[in-house]
Order: structure tokens, then C-alpha cells, then sequence
């Protein structure tokens, strides 16, 4: 099948006509951020802050005419209203006075007011102050050790800056739409996988802008058909950014991990990440330090190459937990880059352990 074209979106977009104007939204310049993978279609409407919730079936009709073109698998559509909007207002300083959800009916509340996720029974999301330290790594296996002993779990891949979950879970498959308009989740060793990498081209993500990231990652886990799940693990992008924040306030998060490397200057990273959950009232669960030391595969010698140590030093300081420590191994790089990670494929390994003993200390704070 011809692969569907940006001109063809485009075209089709010019029937969708804003109710509040005479134009249609493509010739009031309203489309933005037009994005096209394999049959996944992803673009912003952006609209004036006070218009947005009325804008709703505006939304629905533009999904629905571009879902209608041969060749498109989904489509996720998001409302921005980031070109009027005060910067104050995209900032996101915290919750607004009077309670998490503000006035009610007001603009503000609608922004802040938290998600209803039927049919999820907890979220928790793993954070890092800056990347590469793992962060992806350590939400796979902990997703995997928590599912162990027949728990239900998804995992949302939400690293718009280097989506890798799929790759470590060994999915090559893309999403479908379901009979009912949702998105299904993609499986694999026993837990649900969705990944902001299906709907966007690898390294195009940076010219998102914060509303409309933040938009399609709602999308991703209300347009999913997730099904029931005792835990939905959402792997965030690195790093305390207006994303974090937004979803920390509209997303209802049973917690927050923080993975770090032991060295000091990811945890003054990692400890901007414990003050961002703060802020918006959301609990740190604790600290887990990856690439604690390194094993030599050869002759099992143990080396402390970021100074061992420094995360649950840094957790007792700031009156965090501590909930354990994976060292730097060339079996947990290699099984995980390989999508086959070590909790599923050495299931009674060292490491493995470690991991199903997070997991349960984990359950235990949910
Ligand atoms: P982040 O999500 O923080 O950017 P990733 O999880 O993608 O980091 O990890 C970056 C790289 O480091 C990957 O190739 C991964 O396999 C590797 N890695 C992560 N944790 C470990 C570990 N404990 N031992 C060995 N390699 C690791």
C-alpha cells in the first residue's frame, strides 16, 4: 500500500472547518507539528487557551476524517494552546491555589485536573535527571520484576527524546487500531508496551513543543486500550522539564523512582527530579543507583568506577529511600539493547534478584 503523504493529511484536514469561523483549520494555519510513520499520523491543533475545552468534537472530527484515508493506522490528534498562551501559563508553576484541581470549571482546572484512568489501578513513573543513565534499562526490568508473579502491567514508553522501550522488549510490530477507534497495545514477555517512538520519526522529537508532547502522551494513555492493570510503568523523558511537570499533574501517579549513577554530578541531577515531584505533591518512592560498580566479566573482580555508593548516601541525605543497587554489567547491556532483558531471560541471576526485590518494595509502597 502507497504510504499516505503530509499533502494528503493536509487535503483532507481543509473539510474540517473551525464551528467558530468561516475557514477551515488548515487554511487558518491551525495544524501543527504534522508528523507520519508507517501509517501513524500525529499533528496539533492549536487553539486560544479559553477555547480549548469546547474544541473537543473539533478534535474528534479532524482524527476521525484523517483515519478515514486508505493507508492510515491511527491517528492522535492533540489540542495545543500554546500559541496564545502567557508563558506563565506553559511554565506550570504548580498547582493552582484552592486544592489540586482549582476552581472548578475554570481554564486552569480543566490543565491541572487529574486524568481518569479506568481500569488502571496504579502509575508509577521512572525519572532521571539527566540521560544515559540507565533510566530505560531499569523501567523495563523493573516493569518485567513487577509482573513476575502474574501481576498485570503495561509500560509506556514516554522518552520522546529517544524512545527505546519497544527495542528492549524485542516488539518489531507496529500498533493497530482496535474496532472501537482505541490503539492496542503491543505485548510481549507478558507485560503491554506503548511507545511514543510508533507515532513519531526517531529524532524529529525535539521540534515538539512542550503542550503538544505533552498532549500526545495523555492521548497515549487514554486513546490505549490498556485494558485492566494492576500497575502502568511510565518511562519519562530525562531530565525536569514543563513535560514532567504536566504530566505529574494530570496524570494521578501512585509514585515516582529516580534512577541515577553513583557519581556526583547525576545526583545533583537526580535530586532536582525529587524536588520536582515535590512541588506537585507526587511521592518519590526512592532512589535506585544504576551502574552502581562494575562486574568484570573475566575475572568477576569488582570495580567502583562512579565511587559505589553515592545514591544511598544522597537518598539518607535528602530523607529519600534507598531501594537498591544494579551494577555496570555487560549481560544486563546486552540482554535488554537485545530484547531479551535479564529479568526475563536469567530470571534467577544476581541481578535479576535485585530487581524483583525493587519490584516488591515497589508493591509494597503502592
Ligand atoms: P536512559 O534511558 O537513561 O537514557 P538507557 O536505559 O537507554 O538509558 O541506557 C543507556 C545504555 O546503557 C544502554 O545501551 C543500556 O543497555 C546500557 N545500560 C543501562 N544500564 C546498564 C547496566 N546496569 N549495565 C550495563 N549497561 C547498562
Amino acid at each position: 500500500m502507497a504510504e499516505i503523504t503530509a499533502e494528503q493529511v493536509l487535503e483532507a484536514l481543509k473539510q474540517v472547518k473551525d464551528p467558530d469561523k468561516e475557514e477551515n483549520i488548515v487554511e487558518l494555519g491551525m495544524i501543527s507539528g504534522l508528523q507520519l510513520k508507517d501509517g501513524h499520523v500525529a499533528f496539533g491543533i492549536e487553539v486560544d487557551p479559553e477555547r480549548g475545552p469546547m474544541l473537543e468534537p473539533l478534535r474528534k472530527e479532524a482524527e476521525k476524517t484523517v483515519h478515514d484515508l486508505l493507508g492510515v493506522l491511527t491517528v492522535t490528534a492533540v489540542l495545543t494552546a500554546e500559541r496564545e498562551a502567557a508563558p506563565e501559563q506553559t511554565a506550570l508553576p504548580g498547582p493552582p491555589p484552592g486544592g489540586p484541581g482549582g476552581p472548578p470549571g475554570s481554564q486552569q482546572s480543566a490543565a491541572f485536573q487529574k486524568m481518569d484512568l479506568l481500569g488502571i489501578d496504579s502509575v508509577v513513573a521512572v525519572a532521571s535527571g539527566k540521560g544515559g543513565v540507565g533510566k530505560s534499562t531499569t523501567a523495563v526490568n523493573l516493569a518485567l520484576a513487577m509482573a513476575a508473579d502474574g501481576k498485570r502491567l503495561g509500560l509506556l514508553d514516554a522518552d520522546i527524546y529517544g524512545p527505546s522501550i519497544p527495542r528492549m522488549l524485542g516488539i518489531t510490530n507496529q500498533p493497530e487500531q482496535t474496532a472501537s477507534g482505541m490503539i492496542a497495545p503491543l505485548e510481549n514477555h507478558g507485560i503491554k508496551c506503548m511507545s511514543i517512538g510508533f507515532l513519531i520519526e526517531e529524532g524529529t522529537a525535539m521540534i515538539w513543543r512542550g503542550p503538544m508532547a505533552t498532549g500526545a502522551l495523555e492521548q497515549l494513555i487514554t486513546d490505549v486500550a490498556w485494558g485492566e492493570l494492576d500497575c502502568l510503568v511510565i518511562d519519562l523523558p530525562p531530565g525536569t522539564g514543563d513535560i514532567h511537570l504536566t504530566l505529574a499533574q494530570r496524570v494521578p501517579l501512585s509514585g515516582a523512582i529516580i534512577v541515577s549513577t553513583p557519581q556526583d554530578i547525576a545526583l545533583a541531577d537526580a535530586r532536582k527530579g525529587l524536588n520536582m515531584f515535590e512541588k506537585v505533591d507526587v511521592p518519590v518512592f526512592g532512589l535506585i543507583e544504576n551502574m552502581s560498580y562494575f562486574s568484570c566479566p573475566h575475572c568477576g573482580e569488582r570495580t567502583d568506577i562512579f565511587s559505589h555508593g553515592g545514591a544511598r548516601k544522597e537518598a539518607e541525605k535528602l530523607g529519600m529511600d534507598f531501594l537498591g543497587e544494579i551494577p555496570l554489567d555487560i549481560v544486563i547491556r546486552e540482554t535488554s539493547d537485545g530484547g531479551q532483558p535479564i529479568v526475563v531471560s536469567d530470571p534467577d541471576s544476581e541481578h535479576s534478584k535485585s530487581y524483583l526485590e525493587i519490584a516488591e518494595n515497589i508493591w509494597a509502597k503502592i
